[in-house]
């Protein structure tokens, strides 16, 4: 079945508010890997790490689209169609992502 994402257009050009996760970062929990949200540029942890951040941010907000980010990888993620998407551009790192494993 041909299927295509429709949250394209809600793709922007962001600027990672944290250098790392927001919320691990906050309560000093360990993550994974990255997700950049393109289109608030809320920064959280991938769902193999405990935090599971950046679903939360997904559940809070329904900002459908992010971003591989750790390091930047370029690839992006659509959380309601659950596929792969192209984005037009790769968000560079603000500075070195702290880590705690
Ligand atoms: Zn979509
Ligand atoms: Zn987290
Ligand atoms: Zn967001």
């Amino acid at each position: 079945m041909a299927h295509n994402c429709s949250h394209t257009s809600t793709i922007r050009p962001v600027r990672p508010t944290t250098l790392g996760c927001e919320e691990c970062l906050k309560t000093g929990q360990v993550w994974l890997h990255l997700r950049l949200c393109r289109e608030c540029g809320h920064v959280g942890c991938c769902d193999q790490s405990p935090g599971r951040h950046a679903t939360g941010h997904f559940h809070a907000t329904r900002h459908p689209i992010i971003e591989g980010y750790d390091p930047p990888k370029g690839w992006g993620w659509c959380y309601v169609d659950e596929m792969v998407v192209d984005l037009p551009d790769q968000t560079p790192q603000r500075g070195p992502i702290p880590r705690y494993y």
